[in-house]
């Protein structure tokens, strides 16, 4: 997979597919057994199949011989505007069919699809986990569920290494933990979020092998970063074990990508390597041109902005030290319209979970699994983290309930959404309030009563 197929393109704004605007058939048609599949999809999904079983819709098309699914994700989640960008049809395609620009897989080759539908069995938008999911992730034992899905405990982070506190969003548990890996030898990479060279709020992926790695590319970009593309250069380069860390839409993409019941060598190789997987809470990523619309509600150039951190308000930190502060409802309306098909706020499937609620540079940390307690229990002992209890700040433990009962509130699963042309068209694509304020919500009104 070539470096410069899969750059996000940081002239167009995210999410606004270049793919929604034409070519919806060009190469659908091409496979009649794709369309058939399509057929049997939607009518699964619309009419009384259980959730879990419109999965063989596909599966079954499999077993009979196969089909170019390829013509059936492009049609039915990307050219929809469903697709969240998560990378995992790119990564796990064993001919590299996709290239990845603008937010979205782009079926470059399609002449090279063997027929694996791995691409189709990856994908979070198409159906929820496989009930074996809870056995990949292996949670603590007697995890607690809040609504935020399995977890042991909560506590509030903050690293006492002074050059990652100098860098980090909240309070450097993410580098922490990954600076860590990296010199005690437990990883030998990790899959984050860097910058573009001549643009600091818009991220790329990287495979970071070195502490040097990790710091350059701590804190938060709040443009979407397809991290997971950096899993190809893990498996192509067999650097392992790793860390990977993402928004909630990319551990769910990997996890789909571990636990397919398709399964391959790539699929193998995950389910082997992953040692860490750290998910950061997430209500919704931003358009690349929200930057420049925040530069100008602040009063300030693009270019000067250093950090962006959103604590009920948007806080911005200018290249001088200053900060600003911006109205979140304006901001808003520059939200990546695909984050509606999105109902994860907190990376249910992570070992951790880490945030910026509660405390002021601190990071919320939720531990779910025994994996994810074991590397903080290490980085802790060694002096390397300190910690405090969520009751210290009882908003943060607030928050989280109130952050994820809204982003599931009132939502089916993502298949049964409108697309973004129907959104569209009804003139609304604020992904946070469709379904609390929006059409969405007038819809589920009877049902609620
Ligand atoms: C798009 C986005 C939305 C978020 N929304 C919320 C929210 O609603 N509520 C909340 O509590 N927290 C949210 N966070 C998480 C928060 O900003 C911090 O990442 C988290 O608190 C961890 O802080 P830290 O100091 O421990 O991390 P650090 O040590 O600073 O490490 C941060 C890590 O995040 C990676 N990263 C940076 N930007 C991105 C990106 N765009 N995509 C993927 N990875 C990236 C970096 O590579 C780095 O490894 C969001 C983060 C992102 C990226
Ligand atoms: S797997 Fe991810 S990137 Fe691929 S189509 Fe589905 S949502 Fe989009
Ligand atoms: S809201 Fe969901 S889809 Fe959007 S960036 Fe965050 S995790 Fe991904």
């Amino acid at each position: 997979m070539s470096e410069k197929n899969n750059q996000a393109n940081p002239e167009k704004p995210g999410a606004m597919n270049g793919a929604l605007s034409g070519g919806i058939s060009a190469a659908f048609g091409r496979d009649g057994a794709a369309e058939k599949v399509r057929e049997n999809f939607r009518q699964m999904v619309a009419g009384d199949a259980a959730p879990g079983e419109w999965a063989y819709s596909w599966r079954r098309e499999l077993n009979r011989g196969g089909f170019r699914a390829v013509d059936f994700l492009m049609e039915e989640v990307v050219n929809s505007g469903k697709c969240i960008g998560c990378a995992s049809c790119v990564t796990i395609c064993p001919t590299d069919v996709f290239d990845y620009r603008q937010e979205t897989p782009v079926d470059t080759r399609t002449d090279a699809c063997v027929q694996c539908v791995l691409c189709t069995e990856v994908c979070p938008i198409l159906r929820p986990a496989d009930q074996d999911m809870d056995a990949l992730v292996q949670y603590g034992d007697n995890p607690l569920d809040e609504g935020y899905g399995p977890y042991v405990y909560g506590l509030y982070t903050r690293s006492t290494d002074q050059e990652i506190l100098a860098r980090c969003q909240d309070g450097g548990l993410v580098s922490t933990l990954l600076t860590f890996g990296l010199a005690n030898g437990s990883l030998k990479g990790a899959v984050i979020g860097d910058v573009l060279p001549d643009d600091n709020q818009i991220g790329r992926h990287i495979l970071a092998k070195t502490r040097e790695d990790v710091l350059q590319s701590a804190a938060s970009r709040y443009t979407y970063s397809p991290n997971n593309l950096a899993l190809a250069d893990a498996m192509g380069t067999d650097v392992n074990p790793i860390a990977v860390v993402g928004v909630p839409c990319q551990i769910n993409g990997l996890r789909y990508q571990q636990n397919s019941a398709i399964s391959q060598s790539m699929v193998k190789w995950l389910r082997k390597n992953v040692a860490l997987v750290i998910g950061l809470f997430c209500s919704e990523a931003f358009t690349h041109e929200s930057l420049d619309k925040l530069a100008e509600i602040i009063g300030t150039e693009r270019r000067k902005i250093r950090n962006i951190n959103i604590k009920g308000k948007v806080v911005v930190r200018l290249d001088d030290g200053e900060v600003r502060e911006a109205s979140l409802k304006k901001y808003r309306e520059f939200a990546r319209p695909a984050c509606l098909y999105c109902t994860d706020y907190s990376a249910e499937l992570a070992d951790i979970g880490a945030g910026g609620i509660g405390l002021d540079g601190w990071t919320y940390t939720l531990v779910r699994t025994k994996r994810g307690h074991e590397a903080l229990r290490a980085a802790i002992e060694a002096g390397l983290l300190e910690t405090r209890p969520l009751s210290d700040e009882p908003r943060g433990e607030f928050l989280m309930k109130k952050l994820s009962a809204d982003k599931k509130k009132n939502r089916p699963h993502p298949a049964q959404m409108p697309t973004y042309q129907e959104r569209a068209a009804q003139a609304y694509l604020d992904p946070k309030t469709y379904y609390t304020k929006g059409p969405g919500a007038q819809k589920a009104e009877p049902d609620n009563e």
